[in-house]
C-alpha cells in the first residue's frame, strides 16, 4: 500500500477537497488511529482514519452490481439521459480513480451491469481475450424459428462487420422469447445479432457477466461484490 497524504487520500475517496481537509482537522472531526488528526500533509494508511468517529467507507477498491433500469444510461454525460452512476452512492462521483462501468448497457437495455474504480478490472472482464460469458433474456418481434439456435452456433455475420461474430448459444424459452450467451462484446450486439436473422428485438435484459448473476436483486438497487 503506496501511503498519500491525509488531504490527497480524503479527496481521492470523494469526501472533500483537499483545501476542506484543514477545516475538518480544525473542527477536530478527524482522527487516526483514534487520535486527533493535526495536520493535513500527514502521511496514512486509509484504514486508520475515521471521520466523524466512522471509518472511510469502500477503502478498498469498489466493484459492485447494480440493476440498471430501462432509460438510463452507462455514460458520465447526464445530457443522455439519467445516468447509472445517479443509483450509486454520490460520494463515489467526486472519486480517483473514477467510478466506471465494466463494459455497457444501452439506455433501452436492463439489468445486470457492473461498476468498479478497478481500471484493470475492466480491462480484464472486457478484453476480447478473456471470454467472460454474458447471458441476456431476449424478447423479439416474431415467433422464433428453431433455425436461430444453428445461425447463432455458427457465428453471426454482422453488416458492416468484416469478422463474423463468435460462435453463441442460443435457447428458445417461448415462441417470443430467447436466452443467449455470448462472450465478447461488439457495440449493440445482441440487438444486431437478430438483426441479421431478421428479428426486431423489443426488450433486451441480462441476467448473468462472467460469475456474476443479478438474481432478485430489485430494478435500480446495487450490491457489494468485495
Ligand atoms: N447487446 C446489445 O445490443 N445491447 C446491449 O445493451 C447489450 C448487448
Amino acid at each position: 500500500l503506496v501511503l498519500k497524504r491525509l488531504d490527497q487520500t480524503l479527496s481521492n475517496l470523494g469526501y472533500c477537497s483537499r483545501r476542506e481537509v484543514r477545516y475538518l482537522i480544525k473542527n477536530k472531526r478527524l482522527r487516526i488511529d483514534g487520535e486527533l488528526a493535526t495536520n493535513a500533509a500527514q502521511k496514512v494508511d486509509p484504514n486508520a482514519v475515521s471521520i466523524d468517529g466512522q471509518p472511510l467507507e469502500h477503502i478498498g477498491n469498489i466493484l459492485v452490481m447494480l440493476h440498471k433500469p430501462l432509460g438510463y444510461v452507462c455514460s458520465h454525460d447526464s445530457s443522455e439521459g439519467p445516468r447509472i452512476y445517479d443509483l450509486l452512492p454520490t460520494i463515489w462521483q467526486a472519486r480517483n480513480p473514477q467510478v466506471v462501468s465494466i463494459g455497457r448497457l444501452d439506455k433501452e437495455t436492463s439489468g445486470l451491469i457492473l461498476v468498479t474504480d478497478q481500471s484493470a478490472l475492466v480491462q480484464q472482464l472486457t478484453s476480447p481475450k478473456h471470454h467472460v460469458d454474458k447471458v441476456y433474456v431476449v424478447t423479439v418481434d416474431q415467433v422464433l424459428n428453431s433455425d436461430i439456435i444453428e445461425q447463432f452456433a455458427q457465428g453471426i455475420a454482422l453488416e458492416s462487420e468484416t469478422t463474423p461474430c463468435l460462435p453463441a448459444t442460443l435457447e428458445i424459452v417461448d415462441p417470443y422469447t430467447a436466452k443467449v450467451t455470448l462472450n465478447e462484446g461488439k457495440y449493440h450486439q445482441v440487438r444486431r445479432m437478430f438483426a441479421a436473422c431478421g428479428y426486431h428485438v423489443t426488450a433486451l435484459h441480462r441476467e448473468k457477466f462472467g460469475e456474476y448473476i443479478l438474481g432478485d436483486l430489485p430494478i435500480g438497487e446495487w450490491r457489494d461484490l468485495l
